[in-house]
Protein backbone atom coordinates (compact mmCIF):
# COMPACT_ATOMS: atom_id res chain seq x y z
CA UNK A 1 0.00 0.00 0.00
CA UNK A 2 1.01 3.65 -0.73
CA UNK A 3 3.94 2.67 -3.01
CA UNK A 4 2.65 4.50 -5.79
CA UNK A 5 1.63 7.52 -3.77
CA UNK A 6 5.16 7.67 -2.16
CA UNK A 7 7.12 7.35 -5.90
CA UNK A 8 4.19 10.42 -7.29
CA UNK A 9 4.89 12.58 -4.19
CA UNK A 10 8.45 12.20 -4.51
CA UNK A 11 8.38 13.14 -8.30
CA UNK A 12 7.00 16.34 -7.15
CA UNK A 13 9.13 17.07 -4.27
CA UNK A 14 11.92 16.11 -6.38
CA UNK A 15 11.01 18.87 -9.20
CA UNK A 16 11.46 21.71 -6.29
CA UNK A 17 14.70 20.59 -5.64
CA UNK A 18 17.21 22.48 -7.44
CA UNK A 19 14.90 25.79 -6.64
CA UNK A 20 16.50 28.67 -4.53
CA UNK A 21 13.04 29.70 -3.28
CA UNK A 22 9.51 29.08 -2.79
CA UNK A 23 7.93 30.98 -5.75
CA UNK A 24 4.70 31.01 -6.57
CA UNK A 25 4.67 29.68 -9.58
CA UNK A 26 7.00 26.46 -8.19
CA UNK A 27 4.21 25.81 -5.59
CA UNK A 28 1.50 25.67 -8.35
CA UNK A 29 3.03 23.23 -9.85
CA UNK A 30 4.06 20.37 -6.95
CA UNK A 31 0.17 21.27 -5.61
CA UNK A 32 -0.63 20.19 -9.14
CA UNK A 33 1.33 17.14 -8.40
CA UNK A 34 1.00 16.58 -5.17
CA UNK A 35 -3.28 16.75 -6.13
CA UNK A 36 -2.82 14.01 -8.59
CA UNK A 37 -0.83 11.47 -6.91
CA UNK A 38 -3.84 12.31 -4.03
CA UNK A 39 -6.20 11.26 -6.64
CA UNK A 40 -4.97 8.72 -7.92
CA UNK A 41 -4.54 6.75 -4.79
CA UNK A 42 -8.26 6.56 -4.16
CA UNK A 43 -8.38 9.96 -1.72
CA UNK A 44 -11.83 11.43 -1.39
CA UNK A 45 -12.13 14.27 -3.27
CA UNK A 46 -13.12 16.91 -0.67
CA UNK A 47 -9.90 15.60 1.45
CA UNK A 48 -8.01 16.41 -1.36
CA UNK A 49 -9.60 19.56 -1.90
CA UNK A 50 -8.82 20.98 1.80
CA UNK A 51 -5.41 18.68 1.73
CA UNK A 52 -4.15 21.09 -1.18
CA UNK A 53 -5.55 24.11 0.60
CA UNK A 54 -3.56 23.64 3.94
CA UNK A 55 -0.64 22.92 1.76
CA UNK A 56 -0.76 25.51 -0.57
CA UNK A 57 -1.45 27.90 2.35
CA UNK A 58 1.36 26.96 4.23
CA UNK A 59 3.82 27.07 1.55
CA UNK A 60 3.09 30.50 0.44
CA UNK A 61 3.81 31.63 3.73
CA UNK A 62 6.52 30.01 4.15
CA UNK A 63 8.45 31.73 2.04
CA UNK A 64 10.64 33.49 4.11
CA UNK A 65 12.04 30.03 6.15
CA UNK A 66 15.40 29.85 4.69
CA UNK A 67 17.15 27.12 7.29
CA UNK A 68 15.22 24.58 4.53
CA UNK A 69 15.87 24.04 1.29
CA UNK A 70 12.22 24.61 -0.78
CA UNK A 71 11.52 21.08 -1.19
CA UNK A 72 12.22 20.30 2.47
CA UNK A 73 9.82 23.11 3.30
CA UNK A 74 7.22 21.41 1.05
CA UNK A 75 7.72 18.09 2.05
CA UNK A 76 7.31 19.38 6.37
CA UNK A 77 4.31 20.96 5.22
CA UNK A 78 2.78 18.28 3.32
CA UNK A 79 3.92 15.87 6.41
CA UNK A 80 2.53 18.25 9.18
CA UNK A 81 -0.83 18.23 6.98
CA UNK A 82 -0.90 14.58 6.41
CA UNK A 83 -0.82 13.88 10.05
CA UNK A 84 -2.88 16.57 11.15
CA UNK A 85 -5.78 14.71 8.66
CA UNK A 86 -4.99 11.54 10.07
CA UNK A 87 -5.80 12.59 13.51
CA UNK A 88 -2.54 13.77 15.34
CA UNK A 89 -1.74 11.44 17.89
CA UNK A 90 -3.09 7.28 18.26
CA UNK A 91 -6.32 7.75 19.54
CA UNK A 92 -6.57 5.90 22.93
CA UNK A 93 -8.51 3.10 23.35
CA UNK A 94 -11.57 3.89 25.94
CA UNK A 95 -11.97 1.59 28.93
CA UNK A 96 -14.92 1.46 31.50
CA UNK A 97 -14.53 2.73 35.26
CA UNK A 98 -16.09 0.06 36.10
CA UNK A 99 -15.56 -3.45 34.66
CA UNK A 100 -16.41 -4.80 31.91
CA UNK A 101 -15.54 -2.70 29.02
CA UNK A 102 -17.96 -3.52 26.42
CA UNK A 103 -17.05 -3.50 23.09
CA UNK A 104 -19.35 -3.43 20.21
CA UNK A 105 -17.45 -4.50 16.54
CA UNK A 106 -19.60 -3.37 13.51
CA UNK A 107 -18.68 -3.75 9.85
CA UNK A 108 -20.00 -5.39 6.62
CA UNK A 109 -19.20 -8.93 5.95
CA UNK A 110 -16.11 -10.01 4.75
CA UNK A 111 -14.52 -6.39 6.08
CA UNK A 112 -12.47 -8.75 8.70
CA UNK A 113 -14.66 -8.21 11.59
CA UNK A 114 -14.67 -11.64 13.32
CA UNK A 115 -10.73 -12.02 12.95
CA UNK A 116 -10.85 -8.06 14.35
CA UNK A 117 -12.58 -9.62 17.14
CA UNK A 118 -9.73 -12.19 17.36
CA UNK A 119 -6.70 -9.77 16.93
CA UNK A 120 -8.32 -6.96 19.24
CA UNK A 121 -8.84 -9.77 22.04
CA UNK A 122 -5.31 -10.77 21.43
CA UNK A 123 -4.21 -7.58 21.94
CA UNK A 124 -5.57 -7.16 24.95
CA UNK A 125 -4.38 -9.95 26.52
CA UNK A 126 -1.10 -9.05 25.66
CA UNK A 127 -2.19 -5.72 27.95
CA UNK A 128 -2.91 -7.67 30.78
CA UNK A 129 -6.87 -8.14 30.52
CA UNK A 130 -9.13 -11.08 30.41
CA UNK A 131 -11.54 -10.44 27.64
CA UNK A 132 -14.28 -12.74 26.85
CA UNK A 133 -16.36 -13.05 23.38
CA UNK A 134 -19.65 -13.35 21.81
CA UNK A 135 -21.21 -13.41 18.48
CA UNK A 136 -24.18 -12.29 18.35
CA UNK A 137 -24.88 -13.19 14.91
CA UNK A 138 -27.55 -16.10 15.23
CA UNK A 139 -28.40 -15.80 11.65
CA UNK A 140 -24.93 -17.49 10.21
CA UNK A 141 -24.14 -20.52 12.27
CA UNK A 142 -20.92 -20.32 10.56
CA UNK A 143 -20.33 -16.92 11.94
CA UNK A 144 -20.67 -18.27 15.49
CA UNK A 145 -18.31 -21.02 14.78
CA UNK A 146 -16.05 -18.90 12.67
CA UNK A 147 -15.74 -16.67 16.39
CA UNK A 148 -15.18 -20.13 18.04
CA UNK A 149 -12.52 -21.19 15.89
CA UNK A 150 -10.24 -17.77 16.32
CA UNK A 151 -11.20 -17.42 20.14
CA UNK A 152 -9.47 -20.89 20.68
CA UNK A 153 -6.15 -20.31 18.16
CA UNK A 154 -5.43 -16.92 20.62
CA UNK A 155 -6.78 -19.18 23.85
CA UNK A 156 -9.58 -16.63 24.85
CA UNK A 157 -12.61 -17.15 26.69
CA UNK A 158 -15.77 -17.56 24.40
CA UNK A 159 -19.48 -17.07 25.86
CA UNK A 160 -21.25 -19.65 23.74
CA UNK A 161 -24.33 -19.50 24.94
CA UNK A 162 -27.64 -22.02 23.96
CA UNK A 163 -29.49 -20.86 21.08
CA UNK A 164 -32.56 -23.64 22.84
CA UNK A 165 -33.74 -23.41 19.11
CA UNK A 166 -35.43 -20.15 19.41
CA UNK A 167 -36.22 -18.18 16.10
CA UNK A 168 -33.24 -15.96 15.03
CA UNK A 169 -34.28 -12.15 15.54
CA UNK A 170 -33.29 -9.36 17.57
CA UNK A 171 -34.78 -10.88 21.10
CA UNK A 172 -32.54 -13.92 20.41
CA UNK A 173 -29.66 -11.37 19.93
CA UNK A 174 -30.38 -9.67 23.09
CA UNK A 175 -30.54 -12.65 25.61
CA UNK A 176 -27.39 -13.61 24.24
CA UNK A 177 -25.66 -10.26 24.53
CA UNK A 178 -27.17 -9.87 27.95
CA UNK A 179 -26.29 -13.73 29.10
CA UNK A 180 -22.28 -12.87 27.73
CA UNK A 181 -22.35 -9.78 29.51
CA UNK A 182 -23.40 -11.22 32.71
CA UNK A 183 -21.16 -13.86 31.98
CA UNK A 184 -18.52 -11.45 32.08
CA UNK A 185 -19.32 -9.84 35.19
CA UNK A 186 -19.56 -13.18 37.21
CA UNK A 187 -16.47 -14.52 36.23
CA UNK A 188 -14.30 -11.83 36.36
CA UNK A 189 -13.42 -10.63 33.04
CA UNK A 190 -13.16 -6.86 32.46
CA UNK A 191 -13.64 -7.02 28.70
CA UNK A 192 -16.41 -7.74 26.35
CA UNK A 193 -16.21 -8.01 22.94
CA UNK A 194 -19.61 -8.47 20.52
CA UNK A 195 -19.39 -9.80 17.79
CA UNK A 196 -22.27 -8.45 15.65
CA UNK A 197 -24.19 -10.18 12.27
CA UNK A 198 -22.48 -8.51 9.24
CA UNK A 199 -24.11 -7.73 5.94
CA UNK A 200 -23.25 -7.68 2.52
CA UNK A 201 -25.07 -4.12 2.44
CA UNK A 202 -26.24 -1.76 4.75
CA UNK A 203 -29.30 -2.22 5.62
CA UNK A 204 -32.30 -0.94 8.01
CA UNK A 205 -32.24 -4.42 9.95
CA UNK A 206 -29.02 -4.48 10.35
CA UNK A 207 -28.60 -0.79 11.63
CA UNK A 208 -31.64 -1.41 13.87
CA UNK A 209 -30.24 -4.33 15.23
CA UNK A 210 -27.00 -2.27 15.96
CA UNK A 211 -29.00 0.65 17.21
CA UNK A 212 -30.76 -2.08 20.01
CA UNK A 213 -27.35 -3.75 21.09
CA UNK A 214 -26.47 -0.14 21.77
CA UNK A 215 -29.09 0.93 24.14
CA UNK A 216 -28.54 -2.53 25.69
CA UNK A 217 -24.72 -2.68 26.22
CA UNK A 218 -23.87 1.02 26.22
CA UNK A 219 -20.59 0.16 25.01
CA UNK A 220 -17.19 2.05 25.36
CA UNK A 221 -16.28 1.55 21.84
CA UNK A 222 -18.55 0.99 18.87
CA UNK A 223 -15.36 0.07 16.54
CA UNK A 224 -15.94 -0.07 13.14
CA UNK A 225 -14.49 -2.63 10.79
CA UNK A 226 -13.40 -1.51 7.35
CA UNK A 227 -11.48 -3.16 4.80
CA UNK A 228 -9.22 -0.64 2.80
CA UNK A 229 -9.00 -2.75 0.02
CA UNK A 230 -12.40 -1.75 -0.78
CA UNK A 231 -11.26 2.06 -1.30
CA UNK A 232 -13.92 4.67 -0.67
CA UNK A 233 -16.97 2.41 -0.32
CA UNK A 234 -14.88 1.47 3.02
CA UNK A 235 -15.51 5.37 3.85
CA UNK A 236 -18.79 5.66 2.69
CA UNK A 237 -19.89 2.60 4.97
CA UNK A 238 -18.11 4.30 8.16
CA UNK A 239 -20.01 7.12 7.56
CA UNK A 240 -23.04 5.69 7.11
CA UNK A 241 -22.72 3.77 10.56
CA UNK A 242 -21.50 6.65 12.03
CA UNK A 243 -24.84 8.88 11.64
CA UNK A 244 -26.55 6.01 12.73
CA UNK A 245 -24.23 4.85 15.36
CA UNK A 246 -22.12 7.00 16.92
CA UNK A 247 -18.98 5.28 16.11
CA UNK A 248 -15.89 5.97 18.73
CA UNK A 249 -13.16 4.38 16.00
CA UNK A 250 -12.81 2.48 13.05
CA UNK A 251 -10.47 -0.58 12.44
CA UNK A 252 -9.22 -0.55 8.96
CA UNK A 253 -8.00 -4.24 8.09
CA UNK A 254 -6.04 -5.55 5.15
CA UNK A 255 -3.15 -2.60 4.99
CA UNK A 256 -1.10 -5.50 3.61
CA UNK A 257 -2.78 -5.69 0.57
CA UNK A 258 -2.07 -3.65 -2.60
CA UNK A 259 -5.10 -1.04 -1.92
CA UNK A 260 -4.18 2.46 -3.06
CA UNK A 261 -4.68 4.06 0.46
CA UNK A 262 -7.04 6.02 -0.47
CA UNK A 263 -9.18 5.27 2.59
CA UNK A 264 -6.75 5.17 5.04
CA UNK A 265 -6.02 8.62 4.26
CA UNK A 266 -10.31 9.99 4.02
CA UNK A 267 -11.78 7.86 6.28
CA UNK A 268 -11.00 10.02 9.73
CA UNK A 269 -11.75 13.35 7.98
CA UNK A 270 -14.71 12.29 6.36
CA UNK A 271 -16.24 10.42 10.01
CA UNK A 272 -14.59 12.57 12.43
CA UNK A 273 -13.79 9.24 14.22
CA UNK A 274 -9.86 8.08 14.21
CA UNK A 275 -8.76 5.24 13.14
CA UNK A 276 -8.03 3.36 15.84
CA UNK A 277 -6.25 0.12 14.82
CA UNK A 278 -4.77 -1.49 11.37
CA UNK A 279 -4.81 -5.01 10.76
CA UNK A 280 -2.13 -5.97 8.69
CA UNK A 281 -2.44 -9.61 7.76
CA UNK A 282 -4.52 -12.88 8.40
CA UNK A 283 -2.33 -13.81 11.76
CA UNK A 284 -3.87 -12.96 15.07
CA UNK A 285 -0.69 -10.69 15.81
CA UNK A 286 -0.69 -9.15 12.39
CA UNK A 287 -2.63 -6.19 14.45
CA UNK A 288 -1.44 -2.83 15.91
CA UNK A 289 -3.09 0.68 16.97
CA UNK A 290 -2.54 3.11 14.33
CA UNK A 291 0.03 5.94 14.36
CA UNK A 292 -0.48 8.37 12.23
CA UNK A 293 3.21 10.01 12.12
CA UNK A 294 4.60 6.37 11.26
CA UNK A 295 2.12 5.64 8.69
CA UNK A 296 2.71 9.00 7.22
CA UNK A 297 6.74 8.39 7.52
CA UNK A 298 5.90 5.36 5.52
CA UNK A 299 3.94 7.61 3.07
CA UNK A 300 6.82 10.15 2.01
CA UNK A 301 9.22 7.29 2.23
P1 LIG B 1 -16.11 -10.86 8.54
O1 LIG B 1 -17.08 -11.46 7.58
O2 LIG B 1 -16.17 -9.37 8.53
O3 LIG B 1 -16.20 -11.42 9.92
O4 LIG B 1 -14.65 -11.16 7.96
P2 LIG B 1 -13.58 -12.27 8.37
O5 LIG B 1 -13.03 -11.97 9.72
O6 LIG B 1 -14.15 -13.60 8.14
O7 LIG B 1 -12.44 -11.94 7.31
C1 LIG B 1 -12.64 -12.06 5.92
C2 LIG B 1 -11.30 -12.44 5.28
O8 LIG B 1 -10.37 -11.38 5.40
C3 LIG B 1 -10.65 -13.65 5.93
O9 LIG B 1 -10.10 -14.45 4.92
C4 LIG B 1 -9.55 -13.03 6.80
O10 LIG B 1 -8.46 -13.91 6.98
C5 LIG B 1 -9.18 -11.84 5.97
N1 LIG B 1 -8.57 -10.75 6.75
C6 LIG B 1 -9.06 -10.12 7.83
N2 LIG B 1 -8.23 -9.14 8.24
C7 LIG B 1 -7.18 -9.14 7.40
C8 LIG B 1 -5.98 -8.34 7.27
O11 LIG B 1 -5.71 -7.40 8.03
N3 LIG B 1 -5.14 -8.67 6.24
C9 LIG B 1 -5.41 -9.68 5.36
N4 LIG B 1 -4.54 -9.92 4.39
N5 LIG B 1 -6.52 -10.43 5.45
C10 LIG B 1 -7.40 -10.16 6.43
Amino acid sequence: MFENLTEKLQRAFKHLRGQGTLTEENIQEAMREIRVALLEADVNLNVVKELIDHIRDKAVGAEVMTALSPSEQVIKIVRDELIALLGKDTARFKFAPQPPTVILMAGLQGSGKTTTTGKLAAWLKKGGHRPILVSVDVYRPAAREQLKVVAKSIDAKIYEGDLKGEQPGSKLVERLANEARREARNFGFDTLIVDTAGRLHVDEELMTEMEQLKKLLNPQEILFVADAMTGQDAVNSAQDFHKRLGLTGVVLTKMDGDARGGAALSIRHVTGQPIKFIGTGEKPDAFEPFHPDRIVGRILG
